[in-house]
């Protein structure tokens, strides 16, 4: 029986129009998450140590590491005048979004995703390939954090 067609297999467009919105709490405190990848990154990038980096921008909570935010605004704390001031180290959700597994269905997507992305339907088109190694990218990495001590 031939395999069902996922209903991205024509590829999905995305392309970043700068909003910042991803880059905005949405109540939660802390929603940029980490992975030790991540944190070693962006210590290697600011040219300080991991653990420098870990006590100067991160919180623990819930069992998880997440970039502090701007208290005022709620904003991670790279963002500036609207754009990441860290992109080449930006943490894997990040350069994953918006191809996450929870909202990588037709329904979120059309809805939830276009309704809170700008991004969404624009520019560069994503192949299924491309999207599922995204995808799979961003699994890997919770399934690593909750592994973390
Ligand atoms: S690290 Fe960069 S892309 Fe990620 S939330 Fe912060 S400003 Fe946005």
């Amino acid at each position: 029986m031939a395999k069902k067609k996922n209903w991205y297999s024509e590829g999905l467009r995305f392309q970043c129009q700068g909003s910042g919105k991803c880059c905005v709490s949405r109540g939660e405190y802390g929603f940029v998450y980490l992975d030790l990848n991540d944190r070693k990154r962006f210590a290697k990038f600011l040219k300080i140590s991991l653990k420098e980096f870990t006590n100067q921008y991160c919180v623990f909570a819930d069992g998880y590491y997440h970039l502090k935010t701007n208290v005022d605004q709620d904003e991670c704390l790279f963002l500036k005048d609207n754009k990441c001031s860290v992109y080449e180290a930006r943490p894997t959700q990040c350069r994953t979004w918006p191809f996450w597994p929870e909202v990588l269905t037709a329904k979120a997507w059309k809805k939830e995703v276009a309704d809170f992305c700008p991004g969404i339907g624009k520019g560069k088109l994503y192949s299924e390939k491309e999207i599922e190694s995204l995808a799979e990218e961003q699994m890997q990495s919770e399934a690593f954090m909750d592994k973390q001590p």
